[in-house]
């Protein structure tokens, strides 16, 4: 069924991007509306992991732990900023609430079809657009006295799920790629998973919405008016009405679902990378270092390093040094790096966290002219494809899968 609407997709990161090439292809007129330079959103920073293996939400048993572990260590994994406001108290409680065996097991299948269609529409880029993956598959490297027993739950858990996981010999690991140091005492290789660099991701998208006919605008969303037959979008520079929208503005889509009527229970969670050229050694695999919490993906111009996972404020935008020097020296317990780095392209990004773990895909309960694509957490890159193929067939009317309909902006958190 293709459809002939007019649809404003409003943020132009990779769920704007992926929503907006779907639309276009059914048929949609579709106009993206995106305030800043496409350049450096969360969207291009991230660490451009494609891991389908990631079908276990974030909001899981011993999370909680794990997070005042981190909290109490100071690593600079986890951190809650006295900018994030009172909205962190709520968000934090409801997490917690999340973090359980049957949430799990309810989320997992929803995650993983999500996935699966995301990676058949990625092999499709990598095969007819020239997106390029990491020569070898993800590994998570274990470092720590108790590394064997944590490799193997890992495996276990992944084995629960029908993810290809499994162990491999550490020891050999820092013979393959001469980068890492001896100290890795377990690892596990996930058959399914690896590494693209998330600027070229993003650039076929564009092109592939410009060779749909999708228009690109530049400016801001300052307000929406919702009505029975569509919604007025003003911007700081001017207004205009759709049959529908696409609040796809990453974490932003908080305040501007506002206008309409809607409620998405968000915080910002803050991440940073850097990106160092000219690496001796550059590792062929993307990495976990996961008692550092790190992880590594080699790009055709450098290896990005990327950590944190900051509560804040959407508006705390700076690249914050201390963490920065923490990242480096975390990443040299395990990586051999030059002593002096004198390029770092250092850069930040905000993932749009739902307490649940759960990313938001649907209209809103008030407003079907109103669709949500946001909430992806530390994993929009991967599931974007997927997720405007849904967009694309919410708008269309056509039915979504049972499981597709827990991620709706309606379900109780
Ligand atoms: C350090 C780090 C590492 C990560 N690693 C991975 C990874 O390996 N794999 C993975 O899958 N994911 C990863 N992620 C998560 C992923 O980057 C995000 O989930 C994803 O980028 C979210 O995309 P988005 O389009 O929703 O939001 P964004 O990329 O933030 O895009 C939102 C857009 O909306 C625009 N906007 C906002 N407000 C307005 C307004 N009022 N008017 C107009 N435009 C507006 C913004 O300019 C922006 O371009 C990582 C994130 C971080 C921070």
């Amino acid at each position: 069924m293709a459809t002939s609407n007019n649809v404003t997709v409003i943020g132009g990161g990779i769920i704007g991007l992926a929503s907006a090439w779907q639309l276009a292809v059914d048929g949609a007129d579709v106009t993206v509306v995106d305030q800043g330079a496409p350049t450096n959103t969360t969207s291009v920073v991230n660490a451009g992991w494609i891991t389908p293996s990631h079908i276990i939400p974030l909001a899981a048993p011993g999370m909680v732990a794990t997070g005042m572990k981190n909290l109490i260590g100071r690593t600079g994994a986890f951190a809650i900023s006295p900018s994030a406001g009172p909205a962190i108290a709520p968000w934090l409680a409801k997490f917690a609430a999340k973090c359980t065996a049957e949430h799990v097991e309810h989320s997992a299948p929803a995650l993983k079809e999500l996935v699966e269609l995301s990676i058949n529409i990625v092999d499709g880029l990598i095969a007819n657009d020239g997106l390029l993956r990491t020569k070898d598959k993800l590994w998570m490297l274990f470092t720590s006295d108790n590394a064997e027993h944590e490799a193997k739950h890992e495996v276990e858990l992944m084995e629960h799920f029908g993810v290809n996981a499994y162990e491999i010999d550490a020891a050999t690991c820092s013979q393959q790629e001469p980068i890492l140091k001896n100290n890795i005492k377990a690892a596990v290789e996930f058959a399914t998973d690896f590494g693209v660099d998330p600027r070229q991701f993003n650039e076929i998208f564009k092109k592939k919405c410009v060779d749909a006919g999708v228009k690109f605008v530049s400016d801001t969303v300052v307000g929406l008016d919702a009505q029975t037959n569509g919604v007025t979008i003003t911007t700081k520079n001017d207004s205009w009405s759709s049959d529908y929208i696409v609040l796809s503005a990453g974490i932003w889509s908080r305040e501007l679902v506002k206008f309409v009527g809607g409620n998405l229970p968000m915080m910002a969670a803050k991440g940073q990378s850097v990106t160092l050229p000219n690496i001796e050694n550059m590792p062929t695999h993307p990495m976990m270092l996961s008692d550092q919490r790190i992880t590594l993906n080699p790009l055709s111009w450098g290896l990005r390093i990327s950590t944190g996972y900051k509560l804040t404020s959407s508006n705390d935008l700076s690249i914050e040094k201390k963490a920065i020097d923490k990242l480096i020296a975390r990443t040299r317990t395990v990586v051999n790096l030059p002593e002096e780095l004198p390029v770092k392209n250092e850069l930040m990004g905000m993932r749009p966290a739902s307490p649940d773990g759960l990313p938001f895909i649907g209209a809103l309960p008030n407003n079907p002219r109103v669709v949500v694509a946001t909430g992806h957490n530390m994993l929009g890159l991967m599931m974007a494809p997927g997720t405007g193929r849904f967009v694309a067939d919410i708008v269309a009317g056509r039915p979504v899968s049972r499981e597709i309909l827990k991620f709706s902006p309606a379900r109780p958190i």
